[in-house]
């Protein structure tokens, strides 16, 4: 395996593209959108810099790793004789049909389709294809230059051929793959999503707020990061949905999403990404904790 297609230059595309490119692999990456590209490329320059300010790399790596990345704004040009597809395209069931019937008629019929869906169920995904035996789940965890592990996961049809291929894959790229079966949510958000959303529902029920749950949970537990916190770092609007998806799977209301998470949604606090969430990440606020640093 030598050239892999990564679709989607988001928060995951680029991490994907990073470790892909790190590790000697030729990468297309793909996305729509021309600024998203150009984002994603300026992520993975920075964490690329950041590596070498702290002498983990040398400038020859970098220059390296960013040689290998070639940006496409057109899907079949970017596909082209690839031995395998990573998709981190936006989690959205109607995106993703789309995305892999189109894979499917331009790849070449050997090539792996990989998706980074943190719920969706990757055998309704394989269905649209007229190969699902080669259709499985790569979760990566964000960030992924940092994060080891890998949630491979097989989809009904899924060969036991393709899940070693891609098993062995991750380890090449320095992770720990591990393999579960296709159930809604998996198994990383079957259980860390029902925690962020009782975490939410703590606040909502006016238990405590929003600095003194995280407390509880980072000194308590020894959590590296609140769950309020982790939450917004993830998106809040991906957290609505990955709760959607096992809540409509599983017909279970332990599952269904907290009305304060659904609200905030609604209103566009979507976290980090939007500025804010159950925490303030606007620019005046960033320069308000800097001038207060100095003061
Ligand atoms: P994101 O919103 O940061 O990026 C999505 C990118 O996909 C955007 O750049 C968008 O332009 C592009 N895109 C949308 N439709 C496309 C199409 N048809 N073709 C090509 N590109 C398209 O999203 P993200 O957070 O990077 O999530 C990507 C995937 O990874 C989702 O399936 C998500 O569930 C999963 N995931 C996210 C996290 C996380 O912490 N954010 C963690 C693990 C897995």
């Amino acid at each position: 395996m030598n050239t892999i297609a990564v679709i989607g230059a988001g928060t995951m595309g680029n991490g994907i593209a990073h470790v892909f490119a790190q590790s000697g692999f030729k990468v297309n990456l793909v996305d729509i959108s021309q600024p998203s590209l150009e984002k994603g490329l300026a992520t993975i320059t920075k964490n690329l810099d950041r590596m070498v300010a702290k002498e983990k790399i040398g400038e020859a790596e970098k220059n390296q790793t960013l040689a290998h990345i070639h940006t496409h704004t057109n899907l079949a040009e970017g596909v082209k004789a690839v031995d395998l597809v990573v998709e981190a395209a936006t989690e959205n069931l109607d995106i993703k049909l789309k995305i892999f019937k189109e894979l499917d008629s331009v790849c070449d019929v050997q090539t792996i389709l990989a998706t980074n869906t943190s719920s969706i169920s990757i055998t309704q995904i394989g269905a649209v294809t007229k190969r699902p035996d080669k259709v499985i789940g790569m979760h990566f965890m964000n960030p992924v230059p940092i994060m080891k592990l890998v949630e491979i996961i097989r989809g009904y049809s899924t060969s036991d051929e393709v899940t070693q291929t891609i098993m062995e894959l991750s380890k090449k790229l320095g992770k720990t793959p591990t393999e579960v079966n296709d159930y809604p949510g998996f198994v990383a958000n079957r259980i860390l999503m029902p925690m962020l959303n009782e975490a939410i529902e703590t606040l909502y029920n006016g238990v405590a707020g929003v600095h003194e749950i995280d407390t509880v949970m980072k000194l308590g537990m020894a959590h590296p990061m609140g769950p309020l916190q982790l939450a917004d770092f993830i998106g809040l609007d991906v957290c609505l949905s990955i709760l959607n998806v096992m809540y409509d799977g599983f017909k279970n209301p332990k599952y269904a999403p907290c009305p304060l998470l659904v609200n905030m949604v609604m209103a566009g606090k979507l976290g980090v990404k939007s500025g804010e969430g159950f925490y303030d990440y606007t620019e005046s606020r960033k320069a308000e904790k800097v001038s207060k640093q100095f003061s």
